[in-house]
């Protein structure tokens, strides 16, 4: 691979709380390891590549996100990318957009099915800082550290079959308890979990930016994209860091 190309997916209406941020995150420690890194920037204006190393997808208020799916439902790219096992990191509205459907501006608009997941809305909007452990499931198997964001959501998310959460809330929210009054309560996978893992896609409502917050799951999407394990990615010591997350895991 000559350059690490890093889609950062319509930051004209999928970008909160700097959310462009990860794309910059992972440029820039692949370039710290002597990575060439490079980042598209893929507007409403374009057509989605489907041969990028790897995608960025950030949150959006409710008719930014409406206009987003239907762009990348009319487009295509995103899904031929998806089903060729590229890397694609989506947080927030990213998530509920790469679902089966989701519920905006009062409307139940149809997702991109990317993701075996449907969300609803909540009573009440969750917001705050999110933590949780890992579940380690299929594309994180090689997470280890704890997870930390920042969530502000209306939408609650139930997983399918076909998904796994990407972690299991220790403080916050995550995708919600609407396990609880759905028909699938003795599916215990819904139960504090938080964001979703299916196939090569990880999805979260962390914002922060997310890759910020968690340099190792930074780490694992370059790693995917760059086909290698993990623990093959040569370490990086950045002490701003290591104590930007002693203060958030405090
Ligand atoms: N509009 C969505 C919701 O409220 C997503 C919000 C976000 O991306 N922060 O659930």
């Amino acid at each position: 691979m000559t350059t690490l190309n890093i889609g950062l997916i319509l930051p004209d209406v999928l970008g909160t709380y700097g959310d462009d941020g990860n794309a910059l995150v992972l440029r820039q420690r692949a370039r710290m390891r002597g990575i060439n890194a490079e980042i598209q920037r893929v507007t409403l204006d374009d057509a989605v590549p489907s041969n990028l190393d790897l995608y960025c997808l950030g949150g959006g208020e409710d008719t930014a996100q409406i206009l987003a799916t239907e762009h990348l439902t009319k487009d295509g790219g995103l899904q031929t990318a998806a089903a060729a096992g590229r890397p694609i990191f989506a947080v927030c509205a990213g998530l509920q957009v790469l679902g089966d459907s989701f519920r905006a501006a009062g409307r139940v608009i149809d997702g991109l099915g990317l993701i075996d997941a449907t969300t609803v809305s909540l009573q009440k909007r969750a917001i705050g800082e999110v933590e949780t452990t890992p579940t380690r499931a299929g594309f994180t198997a090689e997470l280890t550290e704890r997870l930390t964001g920042f969530e502000n959501h209306m939408g609650a998310t139930l997983l399918g079959p076909d998904a796994e959460p990407l972690g299991r809330v220790v403080r916050g929210e995550g995708n919600t308890d609407v396990w609880a009054a759905s028909e699938n309560t003795d599916d215990q996978r819904q139960q504090f979990a938080e964001g979703a893992v299916q196939g090569s896609i990880i999805a979260t409502y962390m914002h922060g930016p997310a890759l910020a917050r968690n340099p190792q799951l930074a780490d694992l999407m370059l790693a995917k994209a760059m086909g290698v394990a993990l623990k093959d990615l040569e370490p990086l010591d950045i002490d701003v860091i290591d104590r930007l997350r002693a203060e958030r895991l405090a």
